[in-house]
């Protein structure tokens, strides 16, 4: 081989190590790499694992910081319980108080000393023994004092009340004489907490304070009686006293003399009256005085009291009226001297206590009950100086006074409240007070009065041919009163507070059915004397005087039947109207019949119409029917307030006001007042159609077609009112009426 191809074939071989070694350098980088990545994640890995490791590390002393933690918690806890525990038992051995548990078998689990020191010495009480078995040992070692109760029935007893749930709390007595209230309560799990208390002591208090209590009020009944004698003993020489003064007084005596004499009896007379008050009292509270009952005239009582005050009243210028309900019976059964007292002590209080206005007396009545007893109620109503609210049960205390300034000027013992209190008691009633200070004060009260057997009640009636009153008075309180009574005894009542006032009232007179007058007027003095007397419209009409018991006797009134003094007794006022009615009577042309507004029925026609008035009239006119016309709506809503007819026939059509609001006012009327809905029958010119629903919101009770007929008329009155005319036709029909002049004047 040549240089040349040894040169070519070197530098081959050269070129050939030289590629190798290219490649195998190539490959120790693509190595060298590789590990460079792998170391590189290797330490990465270890940087997480360290973390991780670290993480547990802190994880672990947390822990174990918190085992210790709770340890010492949990040892602070055990002590703080094991305190407790001790200062509890330490509480429920020291108390003097029995404290048990007994488990829901009834085992004694624990009890303190107290509990178990009453069993002293008995082994088998203690933690373990069933309650049943501690009471039967308890009871046969004595240690239980079951009382009367045998012993058998005691533990029975016991055990029963151990049973219920809730266990009601139970006394008993121990041996030695002390007093132990059981209380137990039942957990939720069935145990027993049992708490036995003893309550000698409270035991024992409360017998000392009964036994003072008693002896308290038997020195009291004691003491009741002494005054009770003391004051009866004082009474006779009291007596003397005032009868010698009394007589010393009609001697020939000086001025001066005269006026020590009145001074003694007068002063003998306030210091009886005082004695009578103990007297009474002291009787009361000795439980000696009873109820005498019989039989008596209420009214009468009643009115005797209002006279007894009426001087005083008048001296004062009050107005003293008394409100009597009419349908009392005359006679009723009670005890009427004690009722006299409490209502002269309630109307005394009231005239003393007022200054200006009026003490009313009235008297209501229910219809007796099964046993012939009514319920009768009795109120005094004054306008004086009224009681405060904090005063009003302090003034019915014995020698109690509303102590001011004001009241003072009054006289008294403030023991007139205190007795009537105990007699309306004993009556089986209770005073009721309702009092505003400045305004009045009302005192009531209801008991129960027993009928007399065999008086008839009282059936109030009007005399024949009256059918309306006017009073005037000036006194709202007289004349809203007398005003009542006439109503309840269906009169149509006219109010006015003077002559003038019942001038302007306008032209509302009416006639009877014969003609004749029909009215009565009852006129105080000042009406009397007026200028407008008599009003217009009323020319004619019998007059009645009114009058209080105080007014001087009145100036001859040449118009007038007689005088009414107030206030009335029934009997008074029916005597009055009896004047009236003989009155009427002697006014009517002869041969005409009187008109009895009992028997009849008494209707209002609202019609403007003349011919259709006298039409109306005509059809009636032989039935017991009494009309009266009005020739507006405006005057029938007045008639209807100022008569209370039984009926009303209302056109529909009229001037100013039609039937429709006249309708509607007289219901709003009757409503405000709280009156019976009286009939409305429409009367239409021609049938109603669309306008019926009208005519029937308005408040009419049905309605009629005109023309009219009789028949028509009759049975609208018969719908309205059935069974009337039947009872009407009865009374007057058979009187026979004969011809009756115009049924009706037209206002
Ligand atoms: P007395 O009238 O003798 O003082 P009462 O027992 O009858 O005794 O009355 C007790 C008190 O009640 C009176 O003093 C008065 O203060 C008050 N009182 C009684 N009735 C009335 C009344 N109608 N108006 C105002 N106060 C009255």
């Amino acid at each position: 081989m040549d240089l040349g191809d040894r040169l070519v074939a070197e530098r081959r071989a050269r070129l050939a190590a030289e590629r190798l070694l290219e490649l195998k350098s190539r490959e120790l980088f693509a190595a060298n790499r590789k590990l460079a990545e792998h170391a590189r994640a290797l330490s990465e890995e270890i940087v997480i694992q360290r973390r991780v490791v670290e993480d547990a590390h802190s994880v672990a002393d947390q822990l174990r910081g918190e085992n210790a933690r709770v340890r010492s918690d949990l040892d602070t806890a055990t002590e703080a319980r094991t305190v407790a525990e001790n200062r509890l038992w330490l509480a429920l051995e020291t108390i003097r108080d029995g404290f048990a548990i007994y488990d829901p078998a009834g085992r004694l689990v624990v009890a303190n000393r107290a509990y178990i020191s009453v069993f002293e010495g008995l082994e088998e009480v203690g933690p373990g023994a069933f309650a049943r078995d501690i009471l039967r040992i308890g009871l046969e070692e004595g240690i239980f004092d079951p009382g009367d109760e045998p012993p058998t029935a005691w533990v029975e007893g016991m055990i029963d009340r151990w049973n219920h749930d809730p266990i009601e709390p139970r006394v008993i007595r121990l041996w030695n004489g002390r007093y132990i209230r059981l209380v137990d309560r039942r957990g939720n799990d069935g145990g027993v907490v049992s708490l036995a208390l003893d309550i000698t002591d409270a035991v024992r208090r409360e017998r000392q304070l009964r036994d003072a209590r008693s002896r308290a009020e038997a020195a009291s009944r004691a003491k009741s009686a002494f005054l009770a004698t003391m004051s009866h003993e004082l009474r006779t020489p009291m007596n003397g006293v005032v009868g010698m003064a009394e007589l010393l007084g009609e001697t020939q005596l000086s001025e001066e003399q005269r006026l020590y004499v009145q001074t003694i009896k007068s002063s003998s007379e306030a210091l009886l009256l005082i004695i009578n008050d103990v007297l009474d009292y002291s009787k009361l509270e000795a439980e000696k005085l009873t109820l005498k009952p019989e039989p008596f005239d209420l009214e009468r009582l009643v009115h005797e009291v209002a006279t007894m005050m009426a001087h005083a009243a008048a001296e004062k210028g009050l107005t003293l009226a008394v409100d009597v309900d009419l349908t009392l019976p005359p006679v009723l059964v009670g005890d009427a001297g004690r009722l006299r007292q409490v209502l002269v002590n309630l109307v005394g209080n009231a005239v003393k206590f007022t200054e200006t206005g009026h003490v009313l007396i009235s008297v209501t009545g229910s219809p007796p009950g099964q046993d012939g007893r009514r319920a009768v109620s009795l109120m005094v109503d004054d306008t004086g100086i009224g009681i405060s609210p904090d005063m009003r049960d302090h003034i019915f205390g014995e020698f109690n006074q509303v102590e001011d300034a004001r009241n003072r000027k009054y006289e008294g013992t403030g023991l007139g409240l205190a007795i009537s209190r105990q007699l309306v008691r004993l009556m089986g009633g209770e005073i009721r007070l309702t009092s505003e200070p400045g305004v009045g004060s009302t005192f009531g009260f209801t008991i129960g009065l027993g009928d007399e057997p065999g008086v008839p009640a009282q059936e109030p009636c009007p005399p024949p041919g009256l059918h309306r009153a006017l009073v005037i008075d000036r006194d709202p309180v007289t004349r809203g009163l007398l005003a009542r009574q006439l109503r309840q005894l269906r009169l149509t009542a006219i109010e006015a507070a003077t002559a003038a006032e019942a001038a302007a009232l306008g032209p509302l007179v009416w006639a009877g059915a014969d003609g004749a007058a029909a009215g009565a007027i009852f006129a105080d003095e000042a009406a009397l004397a007026a200028a407008e007397f008599p009003p217009r419209g009323w020319a004619g009409c019998p007059v009645v005087r009114l009058a209080m018991t105080s007014a001087l006797p009145g100036r001859d009134c040449p118009g007038a039947l007689g005088t009414l003094v107030r206030p009335a007794l029934r009997g008074d006022l029916f005597a009055a109207l009896d004047a009236v009615g003989r009155a009427l009577a002697a006014s009517r042309p002869a041969g005409a019949q009187p008109a009895s507004p009992a028997g009849r029925l008494r209707v209002l026609a609202a019609e403007d119409n003349r011919t259709n008035q006298l039409v109306f009239s005509k059809m009636l006119k032989d039935l017991p029917i009494d009309i009266t016309f009005a020739g507006t709506g405006g005057e029938a809503v007045e008639l209807h307030a100022a008569m209370a007819p039984d009926i009303v026939f209302m056109d529909i059509s009229m001037p100013e006001m039609d039937g429709r609001e006249a309708t509607r006012r007289i219901r709003a009327a009757e409503a405000a007042a709280g009156a019976p809905r009286t009939p409305v029958v429409a009367l239409t010119a021609h049938a109603l159609d669309g306008d019926r629903e009208d005519v029937l919101a308005a408040g009419v009770d049905l309605y009629l077609t005109k023309p009219l007929k009789k028949s028509a008329i009759l049975e609208a009155i018969e719908a309205c009112l059935p069974g009337v005319m039947e009872n009407l036709s009865g009374s007057d029909m058979a009187s026979g009426a004969a011809e009756r002049a115009p049924e009706a004047t037209v206002a």
